[in-house]
């Protein structure tokens, strides 16, 4: 039985298409400057969001802990949302590689106010660290794929700007959000210093992500990068399948987004499950059973046995992303292993 894989939208497999671009890309040693695939991923990406040059990177991880290095010295401290990728899931980097504290502040659904971030800046003072780094997130991954909107990026830049700030987006999804909103990814990275985004989550590329900025950050990138042993060589292989994701799979995120609430609704449908479907802004569900009188891991279990792949993210608290290897039928197929199994009275 093919499974139904909502975990993450990393566990796409490569198409077709992409696997022929990738069998043909043309290669060098981009150590040496001299993969032509690869400069073409950086500078593809770069015109897309507005930028002067790009930076291939392996995760997105890397992505965000290079910016964070290239923007802060020891000592200093970094905003960010408390349920930030940055802080939940980097294996405790930031602090590991560039010395920094994180400053966590909680936002609604993930995303921060100005008056919150304002209060979290710390005044210049012998006894505190200095704050040198605002970095948001969009979409927002925690919150649920929730999106900022552009007048609240305007907003939270402003202020970053007149404390002298400087300003990272972690836009592993910002695709998504531009999906969602119109918005192009351009207007969202014109505001920042640095952007990193996934190539490997909804555009559908095993492997990848790129950091956007002017060409004298960028330069200074590939350095760090190479210190943390990101050099890579005859890596086209790899950046033909990004560039294939920017090319066919950008305008298709939409889709996931349509999936989602069509699950969302199905789930709504569904008596002892709370869902707030209104809440669904791109491609993933959040949902809830609190009456189950099954554990989470039982729930999961009998999910999985039927067919239907899910991450828990609470007690009786899950998480579904949608994809490009999941469809509309998909949908209601899970819906219907969700109505036996999570429905209580
Ligand atoms: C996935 C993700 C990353 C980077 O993850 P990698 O697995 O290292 O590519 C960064 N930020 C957010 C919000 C993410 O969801």
């Amino acid at each position: 039985m093919p499974m139904i894989d909502l975990r993450s939208d990393t566990v796409t497999k490569p198409t077709a298409g992409m696997r022929h671009a990738m069998a043909n890309a043309e290669v060098g040693d981009d150590v040496y400057g001299e993969d032509p695939t690869v400069n073409r991923l950086e500078m593809l990406a770069a015109e897309l969001l507005g930028k002067e040059a790009g930076l291939f990177v392996p995760t997105g991880v890397m992505g965000n802990q290079l910016c964070i290095r290239l923007h802060t010295q020891p000592g200093d401290e970094v905003i960010v949302e408390h349920s930030a990728h940055i802080l939940r899931y980097e294996g405790g980097s930031a602090s590991s590689i560039s010395g920094v504290q994180l400053c966590p502040v909680p936002g609604a659904r993930g995303l921060l106010s100005h008056d919150a971030v304002e209060a979290a800046i710390r005044s210049p003072d012998l006894h505190t660290p200095q704050t040198t780094l605002l970095c948001l997130e969009q979409t927002h991954n925690v919150g649920g794929g929730s999106v900022y909107p552009l007048e609240t990026f305007q907003a939270l830049t402003d202020l970053a700007r007149r404390y002298g700030l400087a300003l990272h987006l972690d836009g592993a999804r910002v695709f998504n959000a531009s999906a969602k909103t119109g918005v192009s990814v351009a207007e969202y990275a014109y505001l920042f210093d640095t952007v990193s985004f996934c190539l490997s989550k909804g555009l559908g590329a095993p492997v990848g992500s790129v950091i956007v900025s002017d060409a004298v950050r960028i330069a200074k990138l590939r350095r760090l990068r190479k210190m943390l042993g990101g050099g890579m060589r005859q890596v086209g292989i790899l950046a033909a399948a990004g560039i294939y994701a920017l090319g066919h799979h950008v305008s298709r995120l939409a889709e996931d987004h349509l999936n989602a609430q069509h699950l969302a609704q199905r789930l709504h449908n569904i008596p002892g499950v709370v869902v707030n479907v209104d809440s669904v802004e791109t491609n993933m569900v959040m949902f809830q059973v609190p009456q189950s009188s099954k554990s989470t891991e039982q729930l999961l279990v009998e999910c999985r046995e039927a067919g239907v792949l899910l991450n828990a993210i609470g007690d009786r608290s899950f998480r579904a992303v949608t994809h490009l290897d999941v469809t509309r039928d998909d949908m209601d197929a899970a819906g219907k292993v969700f109505a036996h199994v999570f429905v209580s009275p």
